[in-house]
């Protein structure tokens, strides 16, 4: 296995490059550097445990190391933030492999630097599952940053993307054949999904954006979660839900509904934002040009609770369909 010098060597490398902000990154108890001032710091973290969160039957060690990255970063850019730095620990069984953990190394590692975010601390343990456990540090100025208490009745609900994607292709994965290999873009959405710094930065800057978060539990859930801390509900039609060619091709091969993979489907990692209602012809020209991604508008805000799926003329209650942590 990856021994404890080469994991910090690989620590030692990556917070050499992150600036003078870093005035300690590795060779004391803790890690140093000065928050920038008028900058408010944000901090996640997020623990992916093998059997629970990825099977290592079929995510490759590069883009498990990626996605250990993304999903911490999805959450800073879920508050407008930008991302610096980050903290690994790795809890390994004894008989991991060293070339597999040198890949994982180099995905988390080139996912974080795309972001410009380095790896200035962390820890190694024994474990009999493979847990990787990452903290992320960001920073923002403090008007900027968007939370999910701003929604208000009358808003535009948002999302960036396609949904359902990386459900779908975690189911593509567990069938364990060759099937997979027809959707690829479905697959990778489950493997290596992309964190929305830059539209989080774009939208925060942008000033029009009354609530966001990410989404990982699902439009259903998340969207709940959302109403719930704004005080207010939510209508969302399933005509304007973004369902991509290849998830209504995957859901019709398996037999399921392309619309729940959309509402339910977990880890999309795309934002969900709400903005006042004036915006709905212009924003998303606007944000295609500076990011050049899609974003569309599912619904709106309403007062009240709970969240509503407008399909065929009725409406049905959808709050908490989706992936619950403790296994309903
Ligand atoms: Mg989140």
């Amino acid at each position: 296995m990856l021994t404890e010098r080469g994991f910090i060597s690989r620590l030692r490398q990556s917070a050499a490059g992150a600036g003078p902000a870093l005035l300690r990154g590795i060779g004391d108890d803790c890690a140093v550097f000065a928050p920038a001032a008028d900058r408010s710091l944000l901090v996640t973290t997020d623990t992916l445990v093998e059997g629970v969160h990825f099977d290592c039957r079929w995510h490759p060690p590069e883009l498990l190391g990626r996605k250990a990255a993304s999903v911490n970063l999805s959450d800073i850019a879920a508050m407008g933030g930008e991302p610096k730095y980050a903290l690994l620990s790795l809890a390994l069984p004894g008989d991991t492999d060293e070339g597999w953990l040198e890949l994982f190394m180099g995905g988390l590692l080139g996912a974080l630097g795309e972001q410009k975010t380095n790896l200035i601390g962390g820890d190694t343990v024994r474990s009999d599952r493979l847990t990787f456990s990452v903290t992320l540090i960001g920073s923002a100025a403090p008007d900027r940053i968007l939370y999910r208490t701003g929604a208000r009745p009358g808003d535009l609900v948002w999302a960036s993307g396609y949904l359902g994607e990386a459900a779908a292709g975690l189911d593509l994965c567990r069938l364990a054949d060759a099937r997979k290999e027809n959707w690829p873009e479905l697959v990778k959405a489950h493997l290596d999904p992309r964190p929305r710094v830059a539209l989080g930065l774009f939208l925060a800057a942008s000033g029009i954006v009354h609530a966001m978060m990410d989404l990982s539990d699902g439009l259903a859930t998340d969207l709940a979660h959302l109403c719930v801390e704004s005080s207010c509900g939510a209508v969302v039609s399933a005509d304007l839900l973004p369902l991509s060619p290849a998830l209504r091709a995957v859901a019709s091969h398996l037999g399921r509904s392309p619309v729940e993979y959309a509402l339910t489907g977990g880890e999309d990692y795309e934002l969900l934002f709400t903005t006042a209602p004036g915006v709905r012809g212009s924003l998303p020209g606007l944000v295609r040009a500076a990011t050049g991604l899609d974003i569309h508008c599912l619904g709106e805000i309403v007062a009240g609770s709970g969240v509503r799926l407008l399909q065929d003329g009725e409406k049905r209650e959808i709050a908490y369909h989706g992936y619950d942590h403790f296994g309903r």
